[in-house]
C-alpha cells in the first residue's frame, strides 16, 4: 500500500505518500476494460507511492511524519461502486452481444423446409379449389374420373405445393 511516511529526494518534503498514477485513469479503465482497471489500481497502491507535494517517485521511507495518516476510504467506496457498476455493464454487454449474434444467425437461417407430405397436401388443396372453380368437382368433365384421384396423381412429388393445372 502507498500512504506511507516518506521523505522526498526531489523536493525534500516529508509526509504521507500518495498512490502512483491517476485515479481518473482507474475509473476510465474500469468503465471500458474492467480487468485492466483493477490491475492498474492495484499497481497504484503498491510500492512507496509518490510525494504528495511534487508528485515525484524519488522517495525514501521516513518516520518523521507528524500529521495523521490520511485515509483513502473515499477511493475505496468509489472503487466498490464502480466494481458493481462494471460487473453489471459486463453482464449487459454480454447479453446484448449474445442477442445480437442470435439475431444475425436467425437472419441467415434458411426458410424452414416443408416436408414432401406438406407440399403434396398443399398441392391437393389448391387442386381441389381449381376443379371447384372449373365446375369439375368431385367428377371431372369426362363424367367418370374422380377429380381427387387426378389431383393426387398430379401432386405426387410436388416441389412447391402448388397445383399445376393441365
Ligand atoms: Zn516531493
Amino acid at each position: 500500500m502507498a500512504n506511507k511516511c516518506i521523505k522526498c529526494n526531489n523536493c525534500g518534503h516529508v509526509g504521507w505518500s500518495k498512490n502512483r498514477g491517476n485515479f481518473l485513469i482507474t475509473i476510465i479503465l474500469l468503465i471500458f476494460f474492467f480487468v485492466p482497471g483493477v490491475i492498474y489500481e492495484i499497481w497504484r497502491r503498491t510500492g512507496l507511492g509518490v510525494c504528495e507535494n511534487c508528485g515525484s517517485d524519488l522517495v525514501q521511507p521516513s518516520s518523521a511524519c507528524t500529521s495523521n495518516r490520511p485515509s483513502d476510504v473515499g477511493d475505496l467506496i468509489v472503487l466498490g461502486v464502480l466494481g458493481v457498476i462494471g460487473s453489471i455493464v459486463v453482464v449487459v454487454l454480454y447479453a446484448l452481444a449474445d442477442s445480437g449474434i442470435n439475431a444475425f444467425k436467425n437472419r441467415n437461417a434458411p426458410a424452414p423446409q416443408l416436408s414432401q407430405r406438406e407440399l403434396e397436401g398443399s398441392c391437393l388443396r389448391s387442386g381441389m379449389v381449381y376443379y371447384q372453380k372449373q365446375g369439375q368437382y368431385p367428377i371431372l368433365g369426362d363424367g367418370k374420373t374422380l377429380a381427387l384421384d387426378k389431383i393426387q396423381i398430379d401432386c405426387k412429388g410436388s416441389k412447391d405445393g402448388k397445383y399445376k393445372a393441365p
